[in-house]
């Protein structure tokens, strides 16, 4: 294959570094200058789940000539100050969001900020709630309430335990023959369920690692690997929070279905469902109709990303 142009898919990038796999083999590449980035400002020009094409070097290093269309991707506003996105992966038939009610408690509005931004990159998201051998009887009330809410909106729920292996088969069937996402704050149990449903991935994480020395497993960057049974799972690192600064008020406002659904009831079209007169979505949830915890997470993420409402509200 030498010289020749490849096709092959992004399984694990640190930055510098590619690890593409092109038939059954894992080629470690480089970036050659500047790639087509669709005008799109990211710190990460080619994340994991790309299709790239590359040729190979004599010295057995490949070189990714060009990024092949994306179907999709998940997105999240760096942490530094540029303002800058990071792709967490591209090209994923859905995304789980690993959730827990109890050490650690995920923030709802962490669930709700990743809806968001998974319906506005269009990647199907599924709630996976972990760790409910140790959920409490408020846990669980809890835990009805919100399979309630985001069932009725659309989002399918599993309720599993990876500890006493509860419903671990629900979850390997959604992920038969898909590429799908592991997202989750950190001790969660996205690595337990994982090695749990793919017992061969630790020792294959420390193969690659050894192979081609990317360090150990720290999940810091994204990866991919292949299930035994079919179908792949991108892995991430931990994450803390889901800047969504990157969105207009629209781009929320209409991320949020069951709010959307109602806009056409809202006295003005392009209502922001926050102080204006006859808001549908307002009364809605006033009714009960639109869950306390939603209403709540939009006007939140409302606030903090729009800067001129801020302005507004506080000075
Ligand atoms: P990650 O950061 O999301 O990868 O979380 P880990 O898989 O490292 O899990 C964090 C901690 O939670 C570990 O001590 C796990 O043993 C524990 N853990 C994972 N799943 C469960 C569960 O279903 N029940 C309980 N009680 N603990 C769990
Ligand atoms: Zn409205």
């Amino acid at each position: 294959m030498l010289n020749q142009k490849n096709t092959g898919i992004v399984y694990k990038s640190t930055g510098s570094w590619y690890l593409v796999k092109h038939n059954n083999d894992l080629i470690q590449c480089k970036i050659r200058g500047k790639l087509r980035t669709h005008g799109f400002r990211t710190t990460n020009p080619v994340a994991v789940g790309d299709n790239v094409e590359f040729v190979v070097q004599k010295d057995g290093v490949g070189i990714i000539l060009n990024l092949i269309d994306r179907k999709n991707c998940i997105i999240r506003q760096s942490t530094n100050l540029s303002k800058k996105n990071h792709i967490i992966a591209a090209n994923v038939n859905q995304a789980l969001l690993i959730v827990s009610l109890n050490s650690p408690a995920t923030p709802i509005e962490f669930i709700d900020r990743f809806l968001v931004s998974s319906e506005v990159y269009q990647v199907p998201a599924k709630i996976v709630f972990n760790k409910t051998d140790i959920y409490t009887e408020e846990d669980n009330k809890q835990l009805d309430n919100l399979v309630d809410t985001y069932t009725e909106i659309g989002y399918e729920c599993f309720k599993i335990s990876v500890a006493e292996r509860k419903n671990i088969d629900q979850i390997k069937n959604i992920l038969k023959d898909k590429t799908s996402v592991l997202i989750g704050n950190s001790g969660v149990g996205k690595s337990s369920l994982i090695n749990l449903i793919n017992p061969g991935h630790a020792l294959k994480v420390k193969e690659i690692s050894d192979k081609y020395k990317t360090g150990k497993h720290t999940t810091t960057f994204a990866e991919m690997f292949d299930l035994e049974t079919g179908g792949r799972i991108v892995d991430t690192p931990g994450i803390r929070a889901f800047g969504l600064g990157f969105l207009e008020n629209e781009d929320v406002a209409h991320n949020f279905p069951e709010m959307f659904n109602l806009l056409q009831k809202c006295k003005y079209h392009n209502c922001l469902h926050i102080d204006e007169p006859k808001c549908a979505v307002k009364e809605a949830f006033e009714d009960g109709q639109i869950a306390y915890s939603r209403y709540k997470s939009y006007i939140n993420i409302m606030l903090e990303e729009d800067e001129k409402y801020r302005k507004d509200m506080y000075q």
